[in-house]
């Protein structure tokens, strides 16, 4: 039995961690693609190096491009390695150029594909990644879902009609927080070395391309930064695809840009930021993890069940529902955690098992 995984970014070498974990007690061969999209020491090294992650036995170095010719060339070179490997099943993450790319030249090649992270919908399709998940949907044939939300999208879309193996799993991204949360605690300094106090400031990652691309967007999140920073803290790990823009802009210095951060550091500036202000899709859940309130400066959101247990908070790009929304949210304790929301933590043992018996 071989499995082909394909990743490529950030938020999949997380989510990969642990399935591969699972991969290996179980002794299953997994060979990893890594597309190239992120590829960096602080995008992609830091988190082979610190979450175990097994070494990639292709490197494809695709980056940089506009999304055609990204996942085209991906595309092409994925094909290449699957008629070399003849794997029984490609495994994707997610809703990157990347996945689509694993996904599609799987399909073509009649390899069975197995989607972690399936059934989520913005219903934008103005994003790329909407387009990405729908595509990699419909190509894949186990399709594993980390919340109830995703199945009900699934189902809608006539899915439980087809010859597909369509369930809910639990989201592998929790395994991630859980296993890694003490180690995280040990090894990162980053509090330490910004001088930050636990509960004194505000984490905020800013990265889609629908605040960062958007010219109106992006000034009224900054403009809600900048009021926020009068009476917070705010730390900031700048993605790369923003760097280039703020290094012309002035900031508070109560505004602390910082260069992007391995995971342990995460875990550790979420547990003790006092709230989160992210657009990320990853960080929404894992502000929920941590027992921190959520604003997200997005107009919709994939994870509509962390809006309804009133733990995430939809500001979209305006300065002030984001200085109100903080304000609102400052003293008020935070709900309920509910631990049915996204599985047991031990998802990807689940995910591989169910895989290794359907194909
Ligand atoms: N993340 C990180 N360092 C950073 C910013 C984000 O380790 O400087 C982690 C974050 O904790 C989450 C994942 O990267 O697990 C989210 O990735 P991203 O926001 O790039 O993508 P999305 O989740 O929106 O697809």
């Amino acid at each position: 039995m071989k499995i082909v995984t394909v990743i490529g970014a950030r938020p999949q070498f997380i989510k990969a961690s642990v399935v591969s974990r699972a991969f290996i007690q179980l002794n299953i061969e997994e060979i990893i693609i890594h597309t190239g999209q992120h590829h960096d020491s602080s995008m992609s090294d830091v988190f082979f190096e610190e979450m175990e992650i097994p070494k990639p036995s292709y490197f494809l170095d695709v980056h940089g491009l506009s999304h055609g010719a990204m996942t085209g060339r991906m595309l092409e070179r994925i094909e290449e390695v699957l008629k070399e490997v003849k794997p029984n099943a490609m495994l994707v993450y997610g809703d990157t150029n990347s996945t689509l790319a694993g996904a599609l030249a799987a399909a073509k090649l009649q390899i069975p594909v197995a989607h972690i992270e399936a059934g989520l919908r913005s219903f934008n399709r103005a994003m790329p990644e909407e387009l990405n998940r729908i595509l990699t949907d419909q190509l894949s044939d186990c399709l594993y879902c980390p919340s109830d939300a995703a199945i009900e999208n699934l189902k809608q879309e006539g899915f439980f009609h087809q010859p597909k193996k369509v369930i809910k799993t639990g989201d592998v991204m929790f395994d991630a927080f859980t296993y890694y949360q003490k180690k995280a605690e040990e090894k990162s300094n980053i509090l330490q070395v910004n001088h930050l106090r636990s509960n004194e400031y505000a984490l905020l990652t800013l990265h889609r391309a629908e605040n960062t691309d958007d010219e109106n967007r992006l000034k009224e999140i900054l403009k809600g930064i900048q009021q926020l920073a009068e009476t917070t803290t705010i730390v900031w790990p700048v993605h790369p695809r923003l760097k280039s823009k703020l290094a012309a802009l002035s900031f508070s210095p109560s505004v602390k840009l910082i260069e992007p951060v391995g995971y342990f550091d995460m875990i550790q500036l979420l547990q003790h930021a006092h709230i989160v202000l992210t657009d990320s899709g990853g960080l929404q859940k894992e502000a929920y993890f941590a027992r921190k309130y959520c604003i997200t400066l997005r107009d919709q959101t994939e994870w509509v069940e962390l809006v309804h247990e009133k733990a995430n908070f939809l500001t979209g790009a305006n300065a002030q529902a984001m200085v109100n929304t903080y304000h609102q949210l400052f003293t008020k304790p935070f709900p309920a955690f509910n631990a049915s929301l996204y599985g047991d933590g031990h998802t990807a043992e689940a995910i591989v098992k169910h895989l290794i018996e359907n194909i």
